[in-house]
């Protein structure tokens, strides 16, 4: 039998331990969990940065937050977010990002982009090591804009030579070794780049087994098919066996995001690992002096200028053209673009662009409001444990393989970090559009980063920088 007085000593322990067991305490929220599928009222207690409890029993911590008719999601992470600054990731957290990473073109050199957002960021950041960049370095030439960096250059015209593709191939890797999360390739932007060039970037990925992220080749490249520029990479992703993220099927696929998704999930199932993203919108937006609107075709009206809001025309295109800057790119169908919303494996992400002033495509500030107000509730086009697993488990599993920070992220399990989102299912909505972008999501009640608030009862916290570098951690095989 155990002595009464070591009885009360527990008892003791337990009571002093009781006042003060968890930094901060989240009560009565709708815990929602993709992974296990937990849908319950629980309490969350959270200890230096990491969810150390969740019950259904009561808690108490030294900060106390009341859920009661909230969801308590993992935080979102965006796997396309080009806005890596603090203003953009402002916009972002507002919209429940705690993650927010740029994949599509990715960065050039990666250590010194990571070193350059240390203790400035407000949610989680990093990138892939970028393909144009890396390319851009071989050619002598003034540097580029920094996101595009050099999407006006002739040199993304080019074809590399045989010294030159070696060497890209080395820039790349090294952006690899220091932490960056596969390779970034947008080779629509670089149409010098031969099938050959983009085949060795597979070559590489596959070496060290990371993903290649890319937006795929211009149809008008390859005799005006959408579908020939998937094809293309779905084989180099089966010949080398590296795994493949196809961004924004859908304004690459558009109409044809129906058969190009049957051609993904077919590889898919013959054991290529391959996965792709959608952003909930009709409208793209891009540079307007980059590669993608050389010899335009289209109908100008469809364009419009983030700058001014205003549609083009001819000779306002080319006024703005050899001005630069960011357009829209209206004209997609709303059908497609709810199909591809719903399908259950296309993830969330963004796409987001960052801030002019106040302009910008309003994806890069109500995504994700937007996928669970407008998507899952009012059209219910998805359920709202689907939709929450595409934005939170969906893009953690496409990085953890490579990147084990990401296997304690997107999910609310105990051990895991508290990147968390806390928002109201009946009112929760983007509020960003294309004349006025520069407006943050409503619904997103509290968002925490490492178990610190960047979002507190509806407002933005300022100078609060708990965001820290994602980095992969690679071998080569
Ligand atoms: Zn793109």
């Amino acid at each position: 039998m155990r002595p009464a007085w070591l009885a009360i000593a527990i008892s003791c322990v337990c009571a002093v331990a009781h006042t003060a067991a968890y930094d901060l305490v989240i009560l009565n929220g709708r815990v929602m969990d993709p992974e296990s599928g937990l849908d319950a009222v629980r309490n969350v207690g959270i200890n230096d940065g990491l969810i150390s409890k969740i019950t259904a029993t009561q808690i108490r911590g030294e900060r106390n937050l009341d859920a009661r008719g909230l969801v308590v999601a993992p935080g979102f992470i965006d796997l396309h977010a080009h806005g890596q600054d603090v203003r953009s990731n402002r916009f972002q957290a507002a919209d429940g990002v705690t993650t927010a990473l740029e994949l599509e073109i990715g960065r050039y050199p990666i250590a010194e982009f990571l070193a350059s957002r240390e203790g400035q960021a407000p949610v989680h950041y990093g990138a892939t090591s970028a393909h144009i960049a890396a390319r851009l370095d071989l050619f002598d030439r003034e540097d580029g804009d920094g996101f595009f960096s050099g999407s006006r250059d002739a040199s993304n015209s080019q074809r590399l030579t045989d010294e030159q593709l070696p060497a890209m191939i080395a820039n790349v890797e090294q952006g690899l070794l220091e932490g960056g999360l596969g390779v970034g390739t947008g080779i629509t932007y670089v149409p010098g780049a031969s099938h050959a060039e983009i085949f060795e970037l597979f070559r590489l990925a596959a070496s060290y087994k990371v993903p290649v992220f890319t937006h795929i080749r211009q149809a008008r490249y390859m005799g005006g098919d959408r579908l020939a520029p998937l094809q293309e990479v779905l084989a180099d992703a089966a010949a080398t066996g590296a795994a493949l993220h196809v961004v924004h099927f859908n304004s690459s696929l558009d109409e044809d995001a129906r058969i190009g998704l049957e051609m993904l999930r077919g590889v898919r199932a013959a054991g290529v690992d391959v996965t792709t993203e959608s952003y909930p919108y009709t409208a793209g937006s891009s540079r307007i002096e980059s590669a993608l609107f050389e010899n335009y075709q289209g109908d100008y009206a469809q364009l419009q200028w983030t700058a001014t809001g205003e549609r083009l025309t001819e000779a306002s295109f080319n006024q703005y053209r050899a001005q630069g800057g960011w357009v829209i790119i209206h004209g997609r169908s709303e059908d497609t673009n709810t199909w591809l919303i719903a399908q259950e494996d296309v993830m969330v992400a963004s796409d987001g662009v960052p801030f002019v002033g106040e302009f910008s495509h309003p994806r890069s500030a109500g995504t994700f409001a937007r996928v669970l107000g407008r998507y899952s509730r009012d059209k219910r086009a998805l359920e709202l444990m689907s939709a929450l697993k595409k934005m939170t488990l969906d893009p953690a599993a496409r990085l953890q393989a490579f990147t084990p920070v990401m296997r304690l992220k997107g999910r609310m399990q105990e051990g895991a970090h508290a990147d968390i989102t806390i928002f109201d299912p009946a009112t929760v909505l983007d509020r960003a559009t294309y004349v006025q972008p520069a407006q943050t999501s409503r619904g997103i009640v509290h968002v925490l980063v490492k178990g610190i608030a960047v979002v507190k009862d509806n407002e933005l916290v300022e100078d609060v920088f708990p965001g820290e570098a994602i980095r992969s951690e690679l071998s080569r095989i």
